[in-house]
């Protein structure tokens, strides 16, 4: 919608340009000429007004882009070890071990390497997680780390994991876990995997599998690496500068410092200062810490940031949008929260009409 005139929006909307410029007359603009380009605010404001719901598409025209980190999510059956995996990476970082530690909470994590390379894992293993932030949109995952227990091997929790991935399109790196065990038998678990049609690299597919133990902490070097590779053939890149588009990744209310937001950065830098609507609440960033509590000036793609300054909570997997003024972000904020109650009544109205239907 950027850069999007009256007369543009009217054709994609199928709306008249009067009904467009009435909008925006109730929305608080003047009503620009027809054929002024209006700032992508504005339009999407339009937009959602006359129900369209409007998807931002930064153009990335121009913009120099550049390697970025993965993010990663560890999918897999329950007690099988993801929290226990997570918990073993987490201590492998570079800036958490000269940090003494990760001292904050935030849902998300960076694995910095002496080589130089990270990888960015969310810290929220599970179907639920992973479903709720696809649902709204969120597509902030690169890879799922598949942990499946060398023991038990393959349960009902994986196979879900495996077609979660596969809907969303994101590939999957299998971590056989528990590999310390005596009744680990990593090979039966690799022809199990293989059954369930994953297309393992040594059999001559592209999935890769690494053997590891979270308690013993061994094997997660090679599942770093594996988990470089695959981001390397992804070639994963993105816009540092411009605007930042985040994501949402958990948020939760501090009785000091009011609601805080966890934000991965999907493309452009996130700055301290600016005014942000995230979902349908609004705020200025205030500050932005990361991982180890440390306050920064600013967040680039992948990395994972505690944002503060929100007027509201957000939800996990909202979109974090910046605009240009206090008075666009109340604007664009009361306009999602209409938007999203219309969605809601449309919801339960029809929800109404669905049980009357099943009435008869
Ligand atoms: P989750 O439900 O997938 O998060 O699994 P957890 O990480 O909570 O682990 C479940 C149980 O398996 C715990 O008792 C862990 O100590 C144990 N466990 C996890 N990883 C390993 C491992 O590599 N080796 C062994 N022997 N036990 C493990
Ligand atoms: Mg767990």
């Amino acid at each position: 919608f950027e850069g999007m005139t009256v007369s543009e929006l009217a054709k994609r909307t199928g709306e008249s340009t009067v009904t467009l410029q009435d909008i925006l007359v109730n929305v608080g603009e003047k009503a620009e000429s027809e054929f002024e380009p209006l700032s992508i605010d504005v339009a999407e404001l339009v937009a959602m007004e006359v129900g369209i719901n409007a998807r931002r598409i930064h153009s990335n025209e121009g913009a120099e882009l550049l390697p970025r980190p993965p993010v990663v999510t560890v999918m897999g059956h329950v007690d099988h070890g993801k929290t226990s995996l997570l918990d073993a990476l987490r201590q492998t970082s570079v800036a958490a071990k000269e940090a003494g530690g990760i001292t904050q909470h935030l849902g998300a994590f960076v694995v910095d390497m002496s080589s130089g390379a990270s990888i960015t894992f969310l810290d929220t293993p599970g179907h639920a997680a992973f479903s709720a932030m696809r649902a709204r949109g969120a597509a902030v995952t690169d890879i799922v780390v598949l942990v499946v227990a060398a023991d038990d091997g393959v349960m009902r929790q994986t196979l879900e994991a495996m077609s979660h991935a596969k809907a969303a399109n994101v590939p999957i790196v299998v971590a056989i876990n528990k590999c310390d065990k005596p009744a680990a038998n990593p090979d039966r678990v690799k022809i199990q995997l293989a059954s369930e049609g994953l297309q393992l690299e040594e059999m001559g597919g592209d999935v890769q599998v690494v053997e590891v133990s979270a308690v013993q902490k061994t094997g997660l070097d090679n599942l770093e690496e594996a988990l470089l590779l695959q981001a390397e053939m992804m070639n994963l890149k993105a816009r540092i500068d411009g605007p930042a588009q985040a994501y949402v990744v958990e948020a939760r209310l501090d009785k000091g410092r009011g609601p805080l937001a966890t934000a991965i950065v999907k493309a452009g830098t996130l700055v301290c200062g600016q005014y942000v609507v995230i979902g349908s609440e609004w705020g200025r960033i205030r500050a932005i810490r990361d991982m180890i509590g440390k306050l920064a000036v600013q967040a680039r793609p992948a990395m994972p940031v505690e944002i503060e300054g929100l007027k509201g909570l957000p939800m996990a997997g909202d979109d974090i949008i910046v605009v240009e003024s206090e008075e666009r972000a109340k604007m664009l904020s009361a306009g999602r929260k209409r938007k999203f109650e219309k969605d809601r009544l449309r919801k339960i109205s029809e929800g109404i009409e669905t049980l009357e239907t099943c009435e008869d």
